[in-house]
């Protein structure tokens, strides 16, 4: 079970100088603490900005803390094999 634990203005986000979320560089912005991975022993430490913490914390706020996410991109230009030409009439045979 890969777990995502956010601790907001955690004081051992001082050490993080990018957010994980946006990338942003500005270590002053960088205020929370990610943990992901298995609970109590994450793979992944890292900090995240204050907005992008921000944001975590209404999605589990608004849909609870057990909440599992998947995300994915909407597809919004068809691929090659989707686009459909008109057929061009068939020759008439005489
Ligand atoms: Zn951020």
């Amino acid at each position: 079970m890969t777990v995502v634990r956010l601790q907001r203005h955690a004081p051992e986000a001082q050490n993080a100088t990018t957010c994980a979320v946006c990338g942003t560089a500005d270590s002053e912005r960088v205020t929370d603490h990610l943990q992901v991975g298995t609970p109590g022993a994450p793979q992944q430490d890292a900090g995240v900005c204050d907005a992008c913490g921000g944001v975590l914390d209404r999605v589990a706020d608004k849909y609870g803390p057990q909440v599992t996410m998947l995300v994915g991109e909407a597809q919004r230009e068809a691929s090659d094999r989707e686009i459909t030409v008109p057929r061009k009439p068939a020759p008439e045979s005489h």
